[in-house]
């Protein structure tokens, strides 16, 4: 395998996501193609190039909703949010592009069907451009990545 790195704006991203979950559980997250994604179409292979260097452009961060960080909680604030950023989020059997795809529009939940269900952690790609996925700019997420209650 070439060089690989992970892009600075997942990283900004769980530094930002580990300092209002401390104790969270880490069991599925990831970076670099795993078991979990051996499709080589899938973001977390190393297709972006910055010169030699393949860079990961997704994240996966578990579901740990006992210890402080609940996916869906993320998940709502990335759609609430928009941040340019972001490629698209798959959760809980639903994906949500940043662009209007297949009808739906931008940030709308679409019913996700690949062979894992993304019920333990959230998905996060972003899009393949420097600008995106090297921005280090703070994420805006809640205060607290509790349960939100379903009203
Ligand atoms: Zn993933």
């Amino acid at each position: 395998m070439t060089a690989w790195r992970v892009a600075k704006a997942l990283l900004a991203l769980r530094i930002q996501v580990d300092a209002l979950a401390p104790r969270r559980n880490k069991a599925s997250d990831g970076t670099i193609g795993d078991r979990r994604h051996e499709s080589s179409a899938s973001d977390h292979n190393p297709w972006v190039r910055d010169g030699a260097t393949g860079v990961v452009t997704a994240m996966d961060i578990t579901h740990s909703p006992d210890l402080g960080c609940d996916a869906g909680t993320l998940a709502a604030a990335f759609r609430e949010q928009r941040d340019p950023r972001i490629k698209y989020i798959i959760w809980n059997r639903r994906i949500a592009n940043s662009s209007a795809v297949g009808g739906a529009p931008a940030w709308g939940w679409r019913r996700y069907t690949g062979a894992n269900p993304h019920d333990h952690h959230i998905h996060i790609s972003v899009k393949p451009e420097p600008a995106s996925y090297d921005s280090q700019t703070a994420w805006a997420l809640p205060a607290s990545l509790k349960t939100v209650p379903v009203s």
